[in-house]
C-alpha cells in the first residue's frame, strides 16, 4: 500500500460530512451524537464517523475502527517487512506462508475478482508496477524490461490454501501487491468493529475507499461526492448511501505526462502498460472489498466490457468515465445519482 507522501492524492471521493462533532436532538427520542475523527493509516488519510447514542460510545466506536484498521496493515501492507504479505513475496519460489484468515480471505477474494474482470484485476501484478515506479522516478521501461517481468505476473502461480490456510508464490521473483483491494476490505472489517463495541450508524473511508452503515440521525442517507477525474476539486457526480461501500479507481490519482501522454498507476496485466480505456470507475457494491476489488478490474476491461460485467452482478452499480470523458451509469444508478447542475455530465451520461 502507497505511503504517507501519496497524501496528495486523497481527495477521490469525499465522504460529505463536514460536522466534526455534533449533538442532534430529534424530538421524542433520545439524542444522537455525530462524531468524526481522522487519522494516517495505509499510507493515507483514514476519516471514521460514528453516530451513537453518547459522545463516549461514539468515540469508543471510532477507537475500535481504527485499532481494525491498524491490525490489518500490519497484515497486508507491502510497505511493512514483517507484514504477511511481505513474508508471502519474500519467500516466492520457496516456501508456503501460514497467514492469519484474513490475509487468506484477501488474497482469495483478489483471485475472484480476477476471474469475475477476465484478469484485468491481477494481484501478481508487483514486478510490473516496481518497473514503473509512476510516482518516484517518472521513467518508462522497455518492452525487454516488460517482457522479462511477464511471467511473474501469474495469478495461476499464487496459491492460497485454505485447509493449511497458507499462501505461496511459486515462481521466484514474483510478487503480491493488494494495495487495490485492501483498503475496501479493511473498511468492512472496521466497521464490523464499530457495530460490535455498539455504533447505531457510520462511515469508514480510507481516502477513496468508502464503507457506510445505517443512517445518520433524522434517516438521512450517507452523502457522498465522486470526484470529477478531470477537474481537479471538482465533484462528477452525488449519491447517498445506506449500508453499501464506494470505492474509485482513476488515472488522476498518480500519474505523469511525458509528450503529451498520461502514464498513471493501473496497468493492463496483459500489456504492463498503463491501461487506457477509462478516465475512472467507481464501483458501488454492499461490501468494500468487492468494491475495491472491482474498481481497477473494471478499469482494465474498460466501458463497454466493465458494465456489461456490472449488469450481470447483482447488488452492483458502476459509474465509468471513458477514456473521452463519456459517462456510463449501471441501470441501478439512473435513478439515485445527482449531478451539479452546471456539469455537463448529465448530457453525457448513458
Ligand atoms: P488506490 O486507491 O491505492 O489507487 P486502486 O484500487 O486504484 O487503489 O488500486 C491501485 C493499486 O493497485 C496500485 O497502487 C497498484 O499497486 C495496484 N495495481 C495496478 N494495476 C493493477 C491491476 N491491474 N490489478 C491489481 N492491482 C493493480
Ligand atoms: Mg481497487
Amino acid at each position: 500500500m502507497p505511503m504517507v507522501r501519496n497524501i496528495v492524492l486523497t481527495c477521490f471521493l469525499v465522504p460529505l460530512l463536514m460536522m466534526e462533532s455534533g449533538c442532534v436532538g430529534l424530538s421524542h427520542v433520545s439524542p444522537l451524537v455525530v462524531v468524526k475523527r481522522t487519522q494516517m493509516h495505509m499510507g493515507t488519510l483514514v476519516s471514521i464517523t460514528a453516530v451513537a447514542p453518547t459522545d463516549q460510545a461514539a468515540n469508543g466506536a471510532i477507537n475500535a475502527g481504527f485499532q481494525e484498521v491498524k491490525r490489518l496493515e500490519q497484515l497486508l501492507s507491502t510497505w511493512i517487512t514483517s507484514s504477511e504479505i511481505s513474508l508471502v513475496n519474500a519467500s516466492a519460489g520457496v516456501r508456503p506462508v501460514p497467514v492469519s484468515l484474513e490475509t487468506w480471505t484477501v488474497v482469495q477474494r483478489a483471485k475472484q475478482a480476477a476471474d469475475m474482470t477476465d484478469g484485468g484485476f491481477n494481484i501478481a501484478i508487483g514486478p510490473a508496477v516496481d518497473a514503473w515506479r509512476v510516482t518516484e522516478d517518472q521513467r518508462i521501461p522497455t518492452e525487454t524490461e516488460l517482457d522479462a517481468l511477464r511471467p511473474l505476473v501469474d495469478l495461476q502461480a499464487v496459491w492460497a490454501d485454505l485447509r493449511e490456510q497458507t499462501v505461496y508464490l511459486q515462481k521466484p521473483g514474483m510478487r503480491v501487491d493488494v494495495g487495490g483491494i485492501g483498503k475496501g476490505y479493511a473498511a468492512d472489517q472496521a466497521v464490523r468493529a464499530m457495530k460490535k463495541v455498539g455504533a447505531l450508524a457510520g462511515v469508514v473511508a480510507l481516502s477513496g475507499d468508502i464503507k457506510t452503515f445505517g443512517q445518520l440521525p433524522g434517516g438521512r442517507k450517507f452523502p457522498v461526492g465522486i470526484q470529477h477525474p478531470r477537474k481537479e476539486g471538482e465533484v462528477l457526480a452525488y449519491i447517498d448511501l445506506e449500508d453499501e461501500a464506494i470505492s474509485t479507481a482513476g488515472d488522476y490519482e498518480r500519474f505523469f505526462e511525458r509528450d503529451g501522454v498520461r502514464y498513471h498507476h493501473i496497468l493492463d496485466p496483459k500489456t504492463l502498460q498503463p491501461s487506457r480505456g477509462c478516465q475512472s470507475v467507481t464501483v458501488i457494491a454492499k461490501e468494500g472489498v468487492w468494491a475495491d476489488g472491482l474498481d481497477t478490474g473494471i478499469f482494465v476491461m474498460g466501458p463497454e466490457r466493465g458494465m456489461e460485467l456490472v449488469e450481470q452482478l447483482p447488488d452492483v452499480e458502476a459509474i465509468i468515465v471513458g477514456h473521452d470523458g463519456r459517462v456510463f451509469l449501471s441501470s441501478g444508478l439512473k435513478a439515485r445519482v445527482r449531478f451539479p447542475s452546471d456539469s455537463d455530465a448529465k448530457d453525457q451520461a448513458r
